[in-house]
């Protein structure tokens, strides 16, 4: 089983570089061009997510971590992190829910992970963290 792990800091400059990574590690399976869109879609919310939201101010001691495996031609991904936690999941996974209206914020991003991956579960602890579970079958392998 090809499995990747990876640690990097809450900083919104690792957005593109997790992407990128999550991206590299799927290629020799010959994903789509329309799969590997929609995980570097996922991967991008989710890690935005944790920039923001788990870490809103002090961004030096924060990592988030991001796990892929591939089992069965399906790509699971969970991306952890360790910020303040989100305090009522359900209401966080509806469409156009944010906290962060003053930012701009469409409260779109787990709507958009699920519209593009095949699963999505959230798992949080207030003050504790966050751990996203993402999984899609890669149709093309
Ligand atoms: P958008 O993604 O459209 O910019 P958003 O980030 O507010 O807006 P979602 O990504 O759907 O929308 O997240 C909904 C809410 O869930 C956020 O406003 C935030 O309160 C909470 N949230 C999401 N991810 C985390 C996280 N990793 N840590 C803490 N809170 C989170
Ligand atoms: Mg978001």
């Amino acid at each position: 089983m090809e499995k990747m792990y990876l640690k990097f800091n809450a900083s919104s400059k690792n957005e593109s570089f997790a992407r990128t990574c999550v991206s590299a590690f799927i290629l020799p399976l010959n994903p789509s061009v329309e799969e590997l869109s929609d995980i570097k879609t996922a991967v991008s919310e989710a890690v935005t997510n944790a920039v923001v939201h788990a870490y809103p101010k002090n961004k030096e001691n924060s990592e988030i971590i991001i796990e892929c495996f591939v089992e069965n031609n399906t790509l699971h991904i969970k991306i952890t992190d360790f910020g303040q936690g989100i305090e009522n999941v359900e209401n966080a996974l509806e469409p156009f829910f944010t906290t962060r209206e003053e930012d701009e914020r469409a409260g779109m991003g787990f709507t958009i992970m699920r519209t593009f991956m095949d699963t999505l579960s959230v798992e949080s602890v207030p003050q504790q963290g966050t751990i996203v579970n993402m999984s899609k079958l890669l149709k093309a392998g």
